[in-house]
């Protein structure tokens, strides 16, 4: 009979992965009775020295690691912990335990054993009792969880519906901790030095895909971070959600060959990127990352209008539209298509550059409109051999859902100009070549 298997609750959850990455077991349902007393051993060893009770002040306030009045902290600990393992009853069809529903709760527990439990006015968990039901199997696995606990100003606990993600990113918290063990040196929970919970975020992903060599492009992983605190003063916590077309990106764009464009993409998110060091760039707001979390389009970082340039190139911004935006591939090739002739119409006709500005300074769908207009009357005044576009292109691929949408339409449109015509541009003097680094720090979304 397993003792466990995941739950959805986060702590719990982290606490399960702990125990299951630290015996080398793959699955939840392997662990048993002994790998619970292996990391018993850990816990007593990692948590009493003084980096970790500081950490554990926000987790655990007045247990008897944390509470300042308990003297013989070790014997208190290895009691609660051996009391916990104990106390296991076999897995039942159901249970009153609110994480794995299927053990009665054998004491009630509080935010002294559970982090964001049992406070007046607590929304987190649907009650509001004084104390919260988690059976002795759930409580143990929440007090294992800190291990994997990331620290950020306060500290980051990353849930994810990816076992391999979960898998990864635990053994990467472990073996910080296996590190401090063997060294004797005690710093607390793994910290890299991020006070910015966005950031880390990113950066703890974008570490996964380059560290664990799977094929994470398969991976349907969405991901959640809490940033929480338990203090005496009062409970905290914010949520920060990585939807999965955005980690299937990230996954796939590392082994783009234009991956050093996203990278400048992603630098250009940093307001005055110039100005900063390496070290800056840790916790100063990135807005691509901002934008990629709250499901905005980050295509005006794609390219530049001052010097009419883009970074990267089209199989990249595409790869970036369909996964990311959701574009389908009709609609994506319509606007490439689009932006060719555009081009050749901005080349041979006096109307030309006249038209690029137009476009550039469209502030909305029917300023938008009105330049396509504008453009399909040169194109028939040049005599092209078909119009720029039919009535089906323009309601069902530019524009599928009217004005909504219009301005990433616009967006990638400018961007197929500007890779289409940028040597051109430069060549009649339009612009003038510049270095390799673009503008930075421009607004997402402006
Ligand atoms: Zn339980």
């Amino acid at each position: 009979m397993a003792i466990f298997r995941w739950t959805g609750n986060p702590w719990v959850d982290a606490g399960i992965s702990v125990i299951q990455e630290w015996n080398g077991k793959d699955r939840p349902e392997m662990i048993g009775i002994d790998d619970m007393r292996e990391v018993s051993g850990a816990l007593l060893d990692v948590y009493l020295s003084e980096a970790w009770r500081k950490n554990l002040y926000s987790v655990f306030p007045n247990n008897p690691v944390t509470n300042p009045s308990v003297k013989n902290k070790k014997e208190r600990l290895e009691a609660f912990l051996k009391d916990l393992i104990d106390g296991i009853a076999p897995e039942g069809r159901q249970g009153n335990c609110m994480a794995c529903g299927r053990r009665d709760a054998l004491s009630g527990k509080n935010r002294m054993h559970i982090p964001l439990t049992g406070y007046e006015g607590s929304h987190f968990f649907s009650y509001k009792a004084d104390g919260a039901d988690y059976c002795e199997a759930c409580t143990f696995a929440v007090q294992c969880s800190p291990l994997m606990y990331y620290s950020c100003g306060k500290l980051l606990l990353l849930h994810s519906n990816s076992d391999r993600v979960m898998k990864y990113w635990t053994r990467r918290c472990l073996s910080e901790v296996n590190r401090q063990i063997a060294s004797r040196k005690f710093t607390g929970c793994f910290d890299e030095k991020y006070t910015n919970p966005t950031n880390a975020l990113f950066h703890i992903i974008q570490d996964l895909i380059l560290t664990y060599d799977e094929q994470w492009t398969g991976e349907d992983a969405s991901i959640r971070m809490y940033h929480f605190t338990n203090y005496n003063q009062g409970p905290d916590l914010a949520i920060y959600d990585l939807p999965s077309p955005v980690f299937r990106f990230l996954s796939y764009v590392r082994q783009h060959r234009k991956y050093p464009d996203w990278c400048r993409v992603v630098r250009r998110g940093y307001a005055n990127a110039r100005k900063k060091g390496e070290d800056e760039y840790r916790n100063s707001r990135n807005t691509v990352f901002t934008a990629l979390m709250n499901g905005q389009s980050i295509l005006r970082c794609f390219y530049d209008t001052g010097n009419k340039s883009v970074v990267g190139d089209w199989s990249l911004v595409r790869f970036y539209v369909k996964e990311v935006l959701s574009m389908n591939e009709k609609r994506i090739e319509t606007i490439r298509r689009l932006g060719d002739d555009i081009a050749e119409i901005i080349r041979t006709s006096g109307n030309g550059r006249r038209r690029l500005g137009q476009l550039e300074r469209a502030q909305n769908y029917a300023d938008f409109r009105s330049v396509l207009l504008r453009l399909m009357r040169d194109s028939v005044a040049l005599k092209a051999d078909r119009p720029l576009f039919s009535f089906d292109d323009y309601s069902e691929y530019l524009f599928p859902d009217g004005a909504m949408g219009w301005k990433e339409t616009l967006d990638l449109l400018l961007f197929r100009l500007y890779e289409v015509l940028h040597g051109w541009l430069v060549s009649e003097g339009v612009v003038v070549e510049e270095s390799d680094d673009v503008e930075e720090g421009e607004e997402v979304g402006a």
